[in-house]
Parts: structure tokens; C-alpha cells; sequence
């Protein structure tokens, strides 16, 4: 008989419970109990024979449904890990066809003459035991396969508000269960799910296989009722020892992230042997880059993995100075930065100023409020000055780094071409003075706005690369400013659209032998990572922290996967 979870006195001093580590890794947050449904008394409910008719239909209703929630969750699983892990609800929907098992439902409302909650609740239950009691040593697993599908089915009869939702809610949850399914697992919001508790699982189950690719660390068989904590106590799950520390001290929250960090660049570790064995689809090389601004990125760039810079932001430059720098000054703290890189490829950016992002000494009217105004390049040109230093300090960078230059906020290809000629000027000028730079220096669009995207051929005549910037992209294109939480909405229901928009850009890039990244926040959304290897995008550029995990869906998706188990597996 399964007991309802209760609430039990806090233990509001430190403690330390233990467990089995079933995924490694270390993770803060705060305590969420996970009601299961199957724990809830059903009320039971005599039938006449008339409504064993409704019942059936009743039942047949929520098949309908529940195969179709499963065919969702697959789609999710196959974007968001892959494949093979989404086959586990595709045999799910084979256990819900499952001929025996519907004749045992069918039959029990017949003869029972019992709403149909009932008869799924015990016809389920009855068939768990049968397997278990198989010796098969599968066979666990595949009992939980069967009470996950049971539980789909109850919910759908039921009609309970679906409990993911309220995890979708819960940010920095640890998960405490008695157990969890797989569709449980899979259907977290990853984001808010920190670590899993539970009192039954294995490392082999479901859950953990996908708790594993989503990299959430999970420790099982705890030492203490499950419901013995306060909801929302704090807590650090170290997945690695199986061990939760309750009300953490002070020193032990600061120690912690540390560990976290180590264990990232560890994992990243293995990430680089394969990195030089280099991500590829169909013989053609992946790259996944980093967006930086300052020194410390870089740093973290690095730790985390990138293959590239494939965004200096140079604005911090500008916005931590009391003055517009002059070029000694910008030259300086961009060559203390770029020591750093090594000889990966920088994808410098002129000044992006406007929009979303002004510079405290700049006082130009034209600029405040600058969305649809005087922002990025059209700045640049209508205050040449500033655009002139940046070049030809990026012109000397060229003769000691492998850096391109990129432009931002194209609109018109005459932007382009202007650029150009002031960059020309600025190589003249550099010559006379025998002041060394890379004649063949790269000078890209990025293309953030509907009217780069609509002149495609021209601007890929004027660039030597393309970079998308999906922020501003999605915001022109939806008419919804990128920090407007009133039509934040809209702004994401752009997301899509732009990843199908993209699709003849990337194209076009390719057949003109020039390359095409995309260094927009959505670069870095694992739900895109699939629709942009399909639309043929090889290079990603994005947050440091995205990379591991961007670079694991890429491993998962294409033809590396080989490559990364045998990495694993020594
Ligand atoms: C973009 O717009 O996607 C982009 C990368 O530039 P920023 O976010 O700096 O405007
Ligand atoms: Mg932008």
C-alpha cells in the first residue's frame, strides 16, 4: 500500500545522509518532494452495466491520449539527448499496446464492474509483481517501464494536473522521491533540477540513464525516511560519494561550487581528447566557440573547452573607461587578452553601441533609446573616428593573432562597403608607417536584422564570413525587444521561425566558400542544437558554460558518439 508523503519536523541543524551514488556530480539547492499519483488513495466507484460501456470508452480515450504525451516525450528526448534514449517511450507505447495487458484491464471492469482507476491501478500493480518475480535480472527495469505507463495511463483518467509543471516552477530543486520513472526524468525542466534523491534506483535504471545525459547528479537507497527533511531546506548532493549534506555550513556552500567548476573542467578534460579527434557530421567539422568580453572569459573559454573565439564583445572596453580609450590603450588590453588565446581564431567585434547598451561618457542624443536607431555600425560610420582606431588597432592585432573582424548591425550592404573602404584607408595608413598587420585580415557582416537576412547575396559579396546574431535577429523580427518581459512571449515563438530562416543563409555561406556562425544566445539552446546541425550550421558560438553540454548533444547527434564512449570508457 503506498503512503502519502507527510510533513515532518525540520532538522534545522547540519546532518549528513548516505546513499548509493548513482550519477556523479555535485550540486546546491533545495529540498522538493515529488509526489507520484500512484501514492493517492483512488476512489472506487461500483459500475452498472451501462457505465462499464462509458468506462471502456473512458479508457480508450486515455490510450488515445497517453500514446500521444509519449510520442511528445520522445520528440523531446530525441532533440534534447538523443535517439536512443527517446526509444524508451517508444517502448512504452508498445507496453500501452500490449495485447495481454488490455485484456486484463478489459476484463477486470467486466467482471469487477469498478470505475476503471481501480481496475488500471491494480491490474498494473499485479503485473509489476509478475515481472519482478521473474528471474531475469532486466527485469526490474522493465517493471518500472510498466508502472511508468500505468501511471501515464491513471493520470490521463484521472485528469490531475500534470505534477512537471509544478517542477518547471521550483528553480534549484533537489528531487526527493521514493522513485522515479522515466518519463519523471524526462520530463524535469533541467534548468531547475539541481540533483535527484530517491529511496529505489540504479545506476542501470531508465531514470539514471537520463538523469546521466543531462547531466543531473543522482544519489539513491538514502539511510533516512525519505519525508524526513523540510521542504526547501538546503541541501549540496555530492553524486560522486552518494552523501547529502542537510543545512550545509557556511564553508561548505563556499567549497562546493569550487568543486563543481573542478569537476566541469575534469569532464572537459575528456572533452578535449575528443575535441582532437574534432567533432565532425558527414566529414564536415563542428566547432563550438566561445562569446567573450573580458579577460576572464577567455580564461573561462578556455577551461570550458572552446575551439574558438567566436565573439569578442568589445564594448566592456569602452564601458569601463572614463573616456573614449585611445588606440595605445585599447591595443594594450587587447593584447593582454589575446595572450591568453593561444593560437585559436578571434572573432573581434567592432563597437556595438545602441540599443540595449550605451556608454556612460557618450553623450550623442541619436543614441538613447537606439533599438531602431543609431546603434552598432551606423555609429561607427556617422563618428568615424571611433571606427577608424578600432580598425587599425585590429589591423595590429592581425600581425600577432589569429583574429577577423566583424560588424555589427548591418542593415544596408552600403554599410558594408563603407566599412571596407575605411578599413583599405586604415591598411594605407599602416603601410606608410611599416607598422606590420594580415593583409588578408577577415572583415565579416553579422547579420541581426530582417534586412541583412533579405540581402544575403549582397552582403556575402562585401564580407569574408558571416556571423548571425540571434538576439537582436529575433527581436527585429518579432517586433518584441530582447528585454521585455511583456512579450517575452513573442520573442520566443521567434526563436523557431529564425532557425528555419537561417537555413538559406548557412546555405548560400557555404556555397560561396565562406564561413557562417551563429553567436546568438539560441547557439547555445540544446533544444536548437538538432534543428542547426540539420540546417547545416557547423559553427556555434556561445556562453562558455553552453559549451560541454552543446558539445555532448553534438557528440550524441552525429557520428562521434562512437568516439566518446570509447573515451569513456578507459
Ligand atoms: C546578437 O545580437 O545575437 C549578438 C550576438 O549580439 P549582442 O547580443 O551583443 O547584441
Ligand atoms: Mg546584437
Amino acid at each position: 500500500m503506498i503512503s502519502k508523503l507527510k510533513k515532518i519536523k525540520s532538522l534545522p541543524k547540519r546532518m549528513v545522509i548516505h546513499g548509493e551514488p548513482i550519477v556523479g556530480g555535485f550540486a546546491v539547492g533545495r529540498v522538493f518532494y515529488y509526489q507520484d499519483i500512484l501514492t493517492r488513495e483512488i476512489e472506487k466507484k461500483k459500475l452498472t452495466k451501462k457505465q462499464v460501456e462509458e468506462e471502456l470508452e473512458r479508457l480508450q480515450r486515455a490510450i488515445d491520449k497517453v500514446h500521444r504525451d509519449l510520442e511528445k516525450l520522445k520528440s523531446k528526448v530525441a532533440n534534447e539527448i538523443d535517439t536512443e534514449h527517446a526509444e524508451i517511450f517508444g517502448a512504452h507505447q508498445l507496453i500501452l499496446k500490449d495485447e495481454e495487458l488490455l485484456k486484463d484491464i478489459k476484463n477486470g471492469l467486466k467482471n469487477k464492474r469498478l470505475n476503471v482507476e481501480q481496475i488500471v491501478q491494480e491490474v498494473f500493480g499485479k503485473w509489476e509483481k509478475k515481472i519482478k518475480g521473474q528471474d531475469i535480472s532486466a527485469i526490474p527495469e522493465r517493471a518500472n517501464d510498466v508502472i511508468d505507463v500505468g501511471r501515464r495511463l491513471l493520470r490521463a483518467l484521472v485528469g490531475s494536473v500534470n505534477q512537471h509543471s509544478v517542477l518547471d516552477r521550483s528553480k534549484d530543486s533537489v528531487i526527493f522521491a521514493h522513485r522515479l520513472l522515466p518519463s519523471d526524468t524526462a520530463s524535469f525542466n533541467i534548468k531547475n533540477v539541481k540533483a535527484i534523491v530517491t529511496v529505489e534506483g540504479t545506476q542501470n535504471s531508465h531514470s539514471a540513464i537520463l538523469a546521466k545525459a543531462l547531466d543531473i547528479p543522482f544519489v539513491s537507497k538514502i539511510n533516512v525516511p525519505i519525508d524526513s527533511l523540510s521542504r526547501g531546506a538546503r541541501v549540496i548532493v555530492d553524486g560522486d560519494k552518494g552523501l547529502i549534506i542537510v543545512n550545509p555550513t557556511q564553508a561548505e556552500l563556499e567549497s562546493y561550487p569550487l568543486l563543481i567548476q573542478k569537476r566541469l573542467s575534469k569532464r572537459l578534460k575528456v572533452l578535449k581528447r575528443i575535441e582532437n579527434i574534432n567533432l565532425k557530421t558527414n566529414g564536415e567539422l563542428i566547432k563550438v566557440s566561445a562569446n567573450v568580453s573580458s579577460l576572464s572569459d577567455i580564461k573561462m573559454a578556455i577551461d570550458c573547452g572552446a575551439d574558438d573565439i567566436g565573439l569578442y564583445r568589445t564594448e566592456p572596453l569602452y564601458m569601463n573607461s572614463q573616456n573614449f580609450p585611445a588606440e595605445e590603450n585599447l591595443y594594450l588590453q587587447l593584447v593582454a587578452a589575446l595572450n591568453c588565446v593561444g593560437d585559436q581564431e578571434v572573432n573581434l567585434r567592432l563597437l556595438d553601441i545602441g540599443g540595449d547598451k550605451t556608454l556612460p561618457f557618450l553623450d550623442i542624443v541619436e543614441i538613447k533609446d537606439a533599438a531602431l536607431g543609431l546603434n552598432g555600425i551606423r555609429l561607427l560610420l556617422k563618428y568615424p573616428s571611433l571606427l577608424e582606431i578600432q580598425l587599425r588597432v585590429f589591423l595590429r592585432l592581425s600581425a600577432k593573432f589569429n583574429v577577423k573582424v566583424s560588424v555589427p548591425m548591418v542593415t544596408l550592404p552600403k554599410d558594408m562597403i563603407e566599412v571596407r573602404r575605411y578599413f583599405s584607408q586604415e591598411k594605407d595608413k599602416l603601410r606608410k608607417e611599416k607598422i606590420p598587420f594580415n593583409e588578408g585580415l577577415f572583415l565579416g557582416a553579422m547579420i541581426e536584422t530582417p534586412a541583412a537576412l533579405m540581402s544575403i547575396d549582397e552582403l556575402l559579396e562585401h564580407s569574408d564570413f558571416l556571423s548571425i546574431g540571434t538576439n537582436d535577429l529575433v527581436q527585429y523580427i518579432m517586433a518584441a525587444g530582447r528585454e521585455k518581459i511583456e512579450v517575452s512571449e513573442y520573442y520566443k515563438a521567434g526563436n523557431l521561425l529564425v532557425v528555419n530562416a537561417l537555413k538559406d543563409v548557412i546555405r548560400k555561406t557555404k556555397e560561396a566558400g565562406k564561413e557562417c556562425s551563429i553567436c546568438g544566445e539560441l547557439a547555445g539552446n540544446l533544444k536548437f542544437t538538432k534543428s542547426f546541425l540539420d540546417i547545416g550550421l557547423r559553427n556555434f558560438s556561445v556562453h562558455s558554460s553552453m559549451i560541454p553540454y552543446i558539445k555532448y548533444k553534438i557528440i550524441r547527434l552525429t557520428d562521434n558518439r562512437a568516439e566518446l564512449l570509447s573515451v569513456k570508457d578507459k
